[in-house]
């Protein structure tokens, strides 16, 4: 009988530990803040921002939304994020995406302090998920790592297939999930016969952005099967795995929603935390 990863109890847990740890800064005199710059009004990003804002004051994390109009100059840009690196109170930056065409994402995303890039893709954070050094680490890939772990799968010693080699997901995932001990063998849209590399599978994770992409005689019974794929199909969204056929056949499942989408928020939250720790041993 199939079990659910279930990220939304999941998250429950994680926001607890989460307020718990928030109140212990505060104890020490420090109120850990989000710093959110939204460039332009891109519907998505605004609902992205808002959602965020309503976690962080669930969790007691002060919240700031600046928002520039689309045709702001990537150098007013540029000195926004200047100030935000320099501001003690700020501990955590996010940057949403997608910025205006004219604006170069990579000069905006490298120009935020690489110790407050709790999006982790900073350069310097992604050389540290290479390193196996501390740093900001992406939240949807340490999501589908911490969904495992909370849900008891012991990791080491597996044979885990990832679909999906995008900068997002798949690629630091390979090395996130090569620090937790497995053999990891990564697939993308290039690999003949999917089917031959995932019925290898002890743990799946899809990340590919193709809706129920994989099914059920792609998956080994007694696989676990986690699912980062987020589609919008008529009617809501679907993951990257075809859930009702995969259940079938899969130990434990990731649903989408209610699974690795619904931590990513709170391991967002978690890298303010976290920031803060770097920061103070960087001397802010
Ligand atoms: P991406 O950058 O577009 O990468 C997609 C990857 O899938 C690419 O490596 C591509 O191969 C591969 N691919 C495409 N078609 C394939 C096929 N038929 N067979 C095997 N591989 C195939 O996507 P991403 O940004 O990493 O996101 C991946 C998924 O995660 C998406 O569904 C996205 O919505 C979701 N996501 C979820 C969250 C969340 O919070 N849960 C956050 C971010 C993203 P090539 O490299 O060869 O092109």
């Amino acid at each position: 009988m199939v079990q659910l990863l279930d990220g939304k109890e999941i998250s429950k847990v994680l926001k607890e530990e989460i307020k718990e740890e928030v109140k212990r800064w505060k104890e020490q005199g420090v109120n850990p803040k989000l710093a959110v710059v939204l460039v332009g009004d891109d519907s998505a990003s605004v609902v992205y921002a808002k959602s965020k804002q309503k976690v962080s004051d669930s969790l007691g994390i002060d919240f700031e939304l600046t928002v520039l109009p689309a045709d702001s100059s990537e150098e007013s840009i540029l000195a926004l994020i200047d100030s935000l690196n320099a501001n003690p109170d700020v501990h955590g930056i996010m940057i949403e995406l997608p910025l205006p065409k004219h604006i170069s994402k990579e000069r905006v995303m490298a120009a935020v302090r690489p110790d407050k890039d709790v999006d982790g893709v900073h350069p310097i954070n992604r050389g540290y998920i290479l390193s196996g050094e501390e740093g900001l680490f992406p939240a949807t890939p340490e999501s589908c790592i911490e969904i495992m772990l909370r849900s008891g799968v012991e990791i080491a010693g597996k044979h885990v297939v990832i679909v999906g080699r995008g900068e997002t997901v798949g690629k630091p995932l390979v090395f996130l999930i090569l620090k937790h001990n497995a053999t990891v063998t990564i697939c993308h849209s290039r690999t003949p016969d999917l089917g031959a590399f995932t019925r290898q599978a002890d743990i799946i994770v899809a990340a590919v952005g193709k809706a129920k992409l994989v099914k059920k005689d792609m998956v080994k019974p007694g696989a676990i099967v986690v699912d980062a794929g987020i589609n919008e199909i008529p009617g809501g969204i679907c993951g990257d795995v075809d859930f009702e056929e995969v259940k079938e056949v899969a130990s434990l499942i990731s649903p989408v929603p209610g699974g690795v989408g619904s931590l990513t928020t709170a391991l967002i939250m978690k890298n303010v935390l976290k920031g803060i720790t770097l920061q103070r041993k960087e001397g802010q």
